[in-house]
């Protein structure tokens, strides 16, 4: 059974998303921890936490995929903004922890200028003290999403990735997304096999958890992170049906990120069934 799913929003909590997905013909989704430009996170509701387990439970839904703020950076310049990535992304794995076998996704970080090498230290510093406040005992799977490679942005070369796995003191894995890599320079839509073959020499295929499914506004390489439709955008419909379909992707859960409403989103989950052999 295909894991397919999209970005739901938390505002009305678990249960209200889990319906909300079956609703649409999904069994997975992803949300925002809380406000994506970082506010405080609602208090954690345990009835609600409780009654979607269940749901999720009789109705084949998950995982979960929780997607850190986007404004969060923890390869940033200054201490407030990296006091500011630590309590948040601590907090929210206190708070996934009542959600056994979620995944965590965020961005890397953008360096500012002070180059990738030290974005990539002060990355995995900051994972290592955050996964060191809990004593190493983090049951919540965390993943460095692939990124376009936009502005400062740290992850937009699977090399990059490599190396904060390599020196963080705790299992990570990836998300993938199909319009970063795609922005980034990396030709899935003419070379998915090559794409592949190549995270798996330098990041390893196991690692890969989960995937952003999204077309590209933009040609391969602009390294502009414009989300499109399924099929509207440059990497075009014969890409996803080779990507829904691959061995190395086709067991993974798939999230899409389009720029869609309920609706479209519906639709586009049954077009992305109707692609799978
Ligand atoms: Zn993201
Ligand atoms: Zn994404």
């Amino acid at each position: 059974m295909m894991k397919i799913g999209c970005h739901l929003s938390s505002s009305g909590g678990y249960l209200a998303m889990g319906q909300t997905a079956r609703s649409i013909g999904a069994n997975v989704f992803q949300f925002f921890t809380r406000n994506p430009r970082g506010g405080a996170a609602k208090a954690l509701d345990k009835a609600d936490v409780a009654a979607f387990a269940a749901f999720a439970a009789e109705n084949g839904i998950g995982p979960i995929l929780a997607h850190a703020p986007y404004t969060l950076n923890a390869a940033g310049s200054e201490a407030r903004v990296l006091d500011f990535a630590r309590s948040v992304m601590t907090d929210d794995l206190k708070r996934l922890e009542a959600t056994p076998g979620a995944l965590y996704n965020f961005h890397p970080g953008s360096h500012v200028g002070q180059g990738v090498e030290t974005g990539i230290g002060l990355i995995s510093d900051m994972l290592n003290r955050i996964v060191s406040s809990f004593g190493g005992d983090v049951s919540t799977t965390i993943l460095l999403e692939t990124m376009a490679g936009k502005g400062s942005e740290v992850g937009g070369r699977f090399e990059e990735l490599r190396e904060i796995i390599d020196r963080v003191d705790h299992p990570l894995g990836v998300c993938l997304d199909t319009c970063h890599v795609w922005d980034g320079g990396y030709d899935i839509a003419g070379d998915l096999d090559g794409v592949l073959g190549e995270f798996d020499r330098i990041i390893g295929i196991d690692r890969l958890k989960a995937v952003h499914i999204n077309d590209s506004l933009n040609g391969r390489g602009a390294r502009k992170d414009r989300h499109a439709k399924i099929g509207k955008g440059k990497i075009g419909i014969g890409a996803f049906r080779a990507i829904v379909n691959h061995p190395k992707l086709r067991d993974l859960p798939f999230y899409l990120e389009t720029p869609c409403d309920l609706q479209g989103y519906k639709e586009e989950i049954a077009l992305l069934k109707g692609l799978r052999r």
